[in-house]
């Protein structure tokens, strides 16, 4: 029997087909080109970062396992990689470096032609040779390419150092909320979300941004310590309110020296008719943030190296952790100081266990000889030869491990009389007790821990009886004031203690001038 289509079901089959039509259309809808660049750059190392330092990830490395591309991809977004370019913190980048990521993000740019959003995944604290403001060049490319209607959402690490510039060419910007760091993924997908939202409802979203001018080191910016706690939670207070998305505070980043380092504070406006009232809320948080500077301080002990020393010996049947602050990897410092070891061999301590020293050398002559076997070695001293020198030391190879992200960077430990020492063949510390599992260590056996952190972070806060931060020389030197700065801006506090300062005074972004 020949089928027949009457009118009524000609009718539906084209409404059938106009809906299914406009569904798939919709669904692919959107086009979100993503790119990144994360590099907290410490100014004071002199040590130039290039592309070797980089894990770079390319097309679908990109997305792989991502919370936020399977949330775009669950949307229907055609999501268009680039490169994100990812390093633990360390001295400024190399130019020709800088300049390879930003050229290969916008040739594939280019080459997709036009897009509804703009994705960045960046720390914040990006600093480059010879540029006064990458991520200003960075943006402001993207926006040569992509024009001023494209949607750009950033997500960025709250030790970020953010200028108004910079800010004017996005549209929304999300910062993590925990130091020590807790919610990376958490914040990368709140910002392809408040994008997708802004793409969905057709917003135009506009930033308030206020630079507040407080230099503190992220030891004085813990998320869980008041007065930051209670700054903090006033972030998802302010994102709730009718017409606004998201609010954020940076802490910044003190140890690069440049004219936008410090803390700033951003609250996302969905529209223009928005702004206003983000605005008001960003001069409110700044200046409660200005009234609280002298209440940010340490959470923890401080002592110089040796009081720090002695006030460990005392509890021998305890473990305190003593952090080398001064030399701390994860701010970017050189990592191979050789200060505190010294001072733990002049002090004749039985217990203790150092991590690290960055020596690739070092541990190369540690793999040769084997575990067993005595070496003599000259350690550390190399990069930070400025607060300190190499250490002639005889020690014991105890065992050789595989670290870094891949366990593909060999490591050794050593016994040095009563010091155990780990030597790293990469810029990495141990931040959790898992990594010195790796390396056949329990922590918790030892009288004396050294890392080579500030604030300690979260797994070992977890398991710290008792944590002592070494106010140590080098270049993350927590005591601001110790350090020359040349570039920051003028007067900030606590380098001008008196200066007066209200959020009033400071300029909103208009949203993308570009
Ligand atoms: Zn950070």
């Amino acid at each position: 029997m020949r089928f027949r289509l009457n009118t009524k079901a000609i009718v539906i089959i084209a409404v059938l087909f106009i809906s299914f039509g406009c569904t798939s259309e919709k669904k692919a809808n959107f086009r979100v080109l993503t790119a990144g660049i994360r590099h907290e750059s410490n100014s004071f190392m002199p040590y130039l970062t290039t592309a070797e330092d980089f894990t770079i990830l390319r097309g679908a490395e990109i997305t792989k396992g991502q919370a936020w591309a399977t949330y775009l991809n669950e949307k229907g977004v055609e999501v268009i990689p680039t490169l994100h370019a990812i390093c633990g913190p360390s001295g400024i980048v190399a130019k020709e470096t800088y300049e390879g990521f930003r050229d290969e993000i916008l040739e594939i740019f280019r080459e997709a032609g036009p897009v509804d959003g703009i994705f960045l995944d960046m720390h914040g604290a990006l600093q480059v040779e010879g540029y006064p403001d990458a991520q200003l060049d960075l943006i402001q490319r993207i926006r040569k390419i992509g024009g001023k209607d494209v949607l750009v959402a950033a997500s960025f690490d709250l030790h970020g150092n953010i200028s108004q510039e910079f800010m004017d060419g996005l549209n929304i910007i999300s910062a993590y909320r925990t130091a020590p760091h807790l919610d990376g993924e958490e914040t990368r997908l709140r910002t392809v979300k408040l994008l997708f939202e802004a793409l969905h409802h057709h917003y135009l979203p506009q930033l308030a941004h206020i630079n507040i001018p407080i230099l503190i080191p992220g030891e004085k910016g813990i998320t869980s310590v008041e007065p930051v706690k209670s700054l903090y939670d006033r972030l998802p207070e302010i994102a709730q309110m009718e017409g606004l998305m998201d609010a954020s505070i940076f802490v910044g980043m003190p140890w690069t020296d440049v004219y936008r380092a410090g803390m700033s504070v951003q609250v996302v406006a969905q529209d223009a008719g928005h702004l206003h009232l983000a605005q008001v809320q960003a001069e409110a948080l700044a200046n409660d943030i200005w009234d609280q500077r002298r209440n940010l301080q340490f959470d923890v002990e401080t002592a110089s190296i040796d009081e720090a020393i002695g006030m460990a010996v005392e509890s021998p049947d305890s473990t305190v952790f003593i952090t080398d602050s001064g030399d701390n990897i994860t701010a970017g410092a050189a990592g191979d100081g050789t200060l505190v070891l010294e001072r733990l061999l002049a002090h004749h301590v039985s217990n203790a266990v150092v991590d690290g020293i960055f020596d690739s050398e070092a541990v190369k002559q540690c793999v040769n000889a084997g575990v067993g076997t005595e070496v003599k070695l000259s350690v550390g001293g190399k990069i930070d030869y400025i607060f300190s020198k190499p250490l002639s030391i005889t020690g014991r190879v105890l065992h050789l491990f595989m670290g870094g992200p891949d366990h593909k960077s060999p490591g050794a430990v050593l016994q040095v009389e009563g010091v155990t020492l780990i030597l790293h063949s990469i810029h990495e510390a141990f931040t959790d007790p898992v990594h010195f599992q790796l390396a056949g260590i329990d922590p918790l056996a030892f009288n004396i821990v050294v890392v080579k952190e500030g604030y300690l972070f979260q797994g070992l806060r977890d398991i710290a009886p008792r944590a002592i931060m070494a106010l140590t020389p080098g270049f993350a030197n927590q005591i601001l004031e110790n350090l020359e700065y040349n570039q920051v801006r003028r007067p900030i506090f606590p380098l001008d203690p008196d200066m007066t300062w209200a959020a009033s005074s400071s300029v909103v972004s208009q949203g993308h001038k570009l």
